[in-house]
């Protein structure tokens, strides 16, 4: 059976808004390291892997010999009813490495639970339903989870059981805080906030929801600081903060091992997924114990941190310890950021090059101005195929090119990759000028 085969199963079976990436869709069959091999025989080298969900890799000894290990014990899931040794295991690591003192932590198998069960704990402990959320952010595609995100093409619900206001972003090529210096930004984001506050809510907001870096936006980053500075006037009125670091956790910007420490605040709640399970389903939400034991109801995840994805999210945990893979994301990240602005800086398509560490998006734009240019941001995309490199698409536009590799990436690789970019760039370029 052929992959347009597969396709047509696909569509004919599945809800028509799933996207899948490629005009000529690939199917995956085996990955190794930083590559994977596709059903149409060729090789690539992985920027995105699978939306950073690979954080480690494909096939690595580390992660998949403690899972097999757990497989053998024949134990591979008995609901969270009985007690899950590598489950207790791996909440002790997560509680001390979130930086929130006396900690607790639930699992579950996605980011939206996790966002979910985030909204769920800070109303229920605020007794308030009002949520505050940012413009051009992505938190889940669940009722309450889409009714925070702030991004038209993937929140369509106006059906909100919250009730949610947005604040400004931090995109600095448009809209209100566009071109301002940091120092103005977050002037600006904290006046827009109070205001906020004084206008469209009744004062008593349950939470402030927020990516350090946004994901599905772009990698559009809020200036460092800003969390910290709203968390002063959050304070005023005892509005706890949220950290969605679905994207941004355990090293990934290189900087810092969580996003919202190049912010100067420590969160309420902090929502973790995708990476942690290195393609196993693991997710879940790490915060303050008071907040944690804050409803008053019986309540469990049939999945949340089984046996299984549990081994996994503790291999997973060791390995970017061990091997010091967040100061690996600053490296490695550091010629892909560097060589990205020397080398695209006389592109007229490039709008901006942004992120941090191994979180990099590319905004393409219409020479001259600062339109967005989603046709060339498909063609670049195309064109990296073509060449042997996947990467990932995003923003409110579609015109951001998003890489996430591995974290274990290579210095060879990440040039690798580099020169990949900048020959698609630079061809795509020639066409449209
Ligand atoms: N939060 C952020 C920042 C995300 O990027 C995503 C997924 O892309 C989610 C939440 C939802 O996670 P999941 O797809 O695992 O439900």
């Amino acid at each position: 059976m052929t992959s347009d085969d597969l396709l047509a199963r696909h569509r004919a079976v599945m809800p028509s808004w799933m996207p899948i990436y490629y005009e000529e869709p690939l199917e995956l069959v085996s990955g190794k390291g930083r590559r994977v091999t596709g059903a149409d025989g060729r090789e690539y080298l992985d920027f995105f892997g699978g939306v950073l969900t690979n954080m480690i890799g494909y096939d690595i000894p580390e992660i998949t010999d403690p899972v097999r290990r757990q497989l053998d014990t024949g134990i591979v899931h008995t609901s969270t009813l009985y007690l899950i040794r590598q489950q207790v295991e791996l909440a002790e690591k997560i509680a001390r490495l979130s930086g929130i003192p006396d900690a607790k932590v639930f699992f579950t198998n996605s980011g939206t639970e996790a966002n979910e069960t985030a909204l769920l704990l800070a109303t229920a402990y605020r007794r308030s339903n009002q949520i505050l959320a940012v413009r051009n952010s992505y938190h889940g595609r669940t009722y309450a989870t889409m009714g925070i995100t702030g991004h038209r093409s993937w929140s369509a619900s106006s059906l909100n059981p919250l009730n949610v206001t947005f604040l400004h972003s931090g995109d600095r090529l448009r809209g209100l805080l566009a071109h301002l210096d940091d120092d103005a930004h977050i002037d600006a984001a904290v006046a827009d906030l109070r205001e906020v506050l004084a206008t469209s809510t009744a004062g008593d907001v349950a939470a402030l929801i927020a990516e350090p870096i946004q994901g599905v936006g772009g990698f559009v980053s809020a200036p460092d600081g800003l969390f910290g500075a709203y968390r002063k006037v959050l304070d005023e009125t005892g509005i706890l903060f949220i950290s969605d670091e679905v994207q941004t956790g355990w090293g990934r910007t290189g900087e810092h091992f969580w996003g919202y420490q190049a912010h100067g605040v420590t969160p309420d709640l902090l929502t973790f997924a995708k990476g942690i399970g290195n393609g196993f389903a693991l997710a879940g939400v790490v915060g303050r114990a008071d907040v944690l034991d804050a409803i008053d109801v019986v309540s469990f995840s049939t999945f949340g941190g089984n046996p299984v994805s549990a081994a996994a999210g503790n291999a997973v945990v060791d390995y970017v310890l061990n091997n010091d893979l967040q100061a690996n994301a600053a490296r490695t990240g550091a010629i892909l950021h560097e060589g990205l602005a020397a080398r695209t800086k006389d592109l007229g398509i490039v709008g901006e090059v942004r992120g941090k560490g191994l979180m990099i998006g590319i905004e393409l734009i219409e020479p001259g101005t600062t339109r967005p240019n989603s046709y060339a941001t498909v063609r670049v995309f195309e064109e990296c195929r073509r060449l042997g490199l996947l990467v990932g698409k995003g923003g409110l536009y579609g015109n951001t090119l998003r890489m996430g590799p591995p974290l274990t990436l290579t210095d060879d690789e990440a040039r690798e990759g580099l020169d990949i970019l900048v020959e698609a760039l630079t061809i795509v370029d020639g066409e449209v000028q």
